[in-house]
């Protein structure tokens, strides 16, 4: 049975690092190219595996090479495959290009990820029953992560909902009836239409969720930290402070890291401060789940 049941997209990233964004129907040579595993869902996944969580996946990947190589990344980072379906057609792959001064153009192709359907994962909610914590993001189909709140509901398990990226479609009657709703500030803004600048505007937005009726707000705010909202209180708890090489994935790190912490017992401010860390960490190295450490690694590290 497994601590965290996490549902959610996966994607392989294609990484061409270029001099020059080539223009309309121009070739350009470019230096370098990375491939690299991603996509909200399993980032989560495997920042919780890393620090020794059960973790069952429920996720999509294709007939193809791309589909492979991600079910052996989970079984090497010890994430079940029971909740893997495999889909016809291409895996979900981001091609993505990176400028010298570090600006990037990315496509997504959803592709295996868009077969996550209500009817799917109804194949696979037997794994939900028993978890301690269900992860959502948003990155697969609304009605999908509506589904699974209702399946966790049914079966008493809590759930966090990760609204990234952030859709105006929402439905907030679904996200008032999670445990933990936690949108970066961007994601809070658009949820509510507030504005949430400065931390006194990103309070007053939270608290307009909580009147509506979500549970506990956990709001990350970059190099600022986490700040955690429910009805009977307002805790800021600071980032880690680190030189920043490269943000990419802090949001599912910080995640993934919180859902293991909590999941292990500890509370809410002590699973924000260990996911601060954890997330801090991950933005002082390049990359995505290859920047996220392992609970030995964590051990060896001052931070
Ligand atoms: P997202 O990736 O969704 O934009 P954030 O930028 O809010 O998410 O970052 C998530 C978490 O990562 C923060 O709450 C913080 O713990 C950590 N983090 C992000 N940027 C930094 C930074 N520059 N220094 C320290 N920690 C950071």
């Amino acid at each position: 049975m497994a601590d965290i049941t996490v549902i959610g997209s996966n994607m392989y990233e294609l990484t061409t690092f270029v001099d020059r964004m080539p223009v309309e129907g121009e070739t350009v040579e470019a230096p370098e190219f990375e491939m690299g595993f991603g996509g909200k869902g399993a980032n989560q996944a495997i920042a919780a595996a890393r620090l020794g969580s059960q973790v069952n996946f429920i996720t999509m990947v294709g007939r193809d090479e791309f589909g492979r190589q991600q079910l052996e990344n989970y079984r090497s980072n010890g994430i079940s495959s029971d909740g893997i379906g495999i889909a016809d057609g291409s895996s979900g792959v981001a091609p993505i290009f990176v400028d010298t001064s570090g600006d990037n153009r990315i496509l997504i192709v959803k592709g295996a990820n868009k077969q996550l359907t209500p009817a799917a994962l109804d194949d696979k909610k037997d794994l939900i029953k028993g978890s301690k914590l269900v992860v959502l993001q948003q990155e697969i189909a609304l009605e999908t992560n509506y589904h699974a709140i209702e399946l966790a509901e049914g079966y008493g398990v809590p759930v966090l909902l990760n609204p990234a990226p952030a859709n105006d479609d929402l439905n907030i009657d679904y996200v008032s009836r999670v445990a933990f709703f936690a949108p970066n500030e961007t994601e809070l803004a658009t949820l509510t239409g507030m504005p949430t600048g400065t931390l006194d505007e990103i309070k007053a937005a939270a608290r307009n969720l909580v009147r509506r009726g979500v549970g506990n707000l956990i709001v990350t705010m970059g190099g600022k930290g986490a700040l955690w909202v429910s009805a009977d209180q307002e805790l800021l708890v600071p980032a880690v402070t680190v030189e920043a090489v490269d943000t990419t994935g802090a949001g599912d790190a910080f995640i993934g890291s919180f859902a293991h912490y909590y999941t292990q017992g500890e509370d809410v401010p002590t699973a924000l401060g260990h996911a601060n860390r954890y997330a801090a960490i991950s933005v002082t190295r390049r990359g995505t789940q290859k920047a996220y450490p392992t609970a030995a690694e964590l051990n060896d590290l001052l931070l």
